[in-house]
């Protein structure tokens, strides 16, 4: 099986559509999301539409329960808040009661996806460092090899052997092939964001997860980024907003 991982879409229907067509050429088997389908971009509803009709494995992100009152905003960044406000005036009745619906967690056989860390994830923890990794490593479920997140929008892969509690974060270079998972190895990876990346590139990412060849790999992908930041100014929200796709952070 070859699953296709998206997360941190954030509203951004150019970059989703980029990138949904780039896994169409995949053979990806089975679509999951990993959260954070609204908040910052222009196009909530027609993000929310494009998931919810690509997979039924879709969890919850922060900003999606902020775009529905499920999560108080008063620790957002002004610009977040804004969008957040912005996103629940837009959002159709449809749209929050699916939101409303989505898990925190899933798990599909061996992978398990969270939007944050599998260690309080709805306390959405910045998993950055592998001091967290092995609180987050503790909490996952016995028998899943690999965890899947996002939440920062930097793609970055954790690692621990089963036999040991300490963890490592591979190096950038490993973030650049695909990578092979060792079987006495434990992985957690973050999958980067599809509509905001602030890694410094401003392309798309996506994460295929090979089961028969035992392989993940993150792939970026050049967007109409233009487009999406016409939108995003023409709907009024922060110029800020806009500017910060071109660079990548
Ligand atoms: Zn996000």
């Amino acid at each position: 099986m070859r699953y296709g991982l998206l997360s941190d879409i954030h509203g951004n229907l150019e970059a989703l559509d980029a990138v949904l067509e780039a896994m169409a050429g995949e053979r990806i088997g089975h679509y999951l999301c990993l959260g954070d389908i609204v908040g910052y971009g222009a196009s909530p509803n027609a993000c929310l539409d494009r998931v919810s009709g690509l997979t039924t494995d879709v969890i919850a992100g922060n900003h999606d329960h902020a775009a529905i009152g499920k999560l108080d905003i008063s620790t957002f960044n002004p610009y977040a808040a804004e969008a957040a406000r912005w996103t629940r005036r837009q959002l159709t009745p449809d749209g929050r009661r699916y939101l409303g619906g989505l898990p925190y967690v899933r798990r599909n056989e061996d992978l398990f996806i969270v939007h944050a860390s599998p260690d309080r994830p709805e306390e959405w923890i910045y998993l950055t460092s592998p001091w967290q990794a092995d609180e987050a490593f503790d909490a996952m479920p016995a028998g899943v090899a690999l965890c899947a997140l996002g939440h920062t929008h930097a793609p970055a892969i954790f690692e621990q052997r089963i036999t040991e509690d300490r963890s490592r974060q591979l190096p950038p270079s490993a973030l650049e092939l695909a990578l092979e998972l060792a079987s006495e190895r434990r992985y957690i990876v973050n999958v980067g964001s599809v509509g905001q990346p602030r890694d410094g590139d401003p392309r798309a990412a996506y994460c295929v997860y090979d089961t028969e060849m035992k392989q993940i790999e993150i792939k970026r992908v050049p967007y109409d980024l233009e487009s999406a930041q016409r939108k995003i100014r023409k709907a009024g929200l922060p110029d800020l907003l806009a500017e910060r796709l071109e660079f990548g952070r």
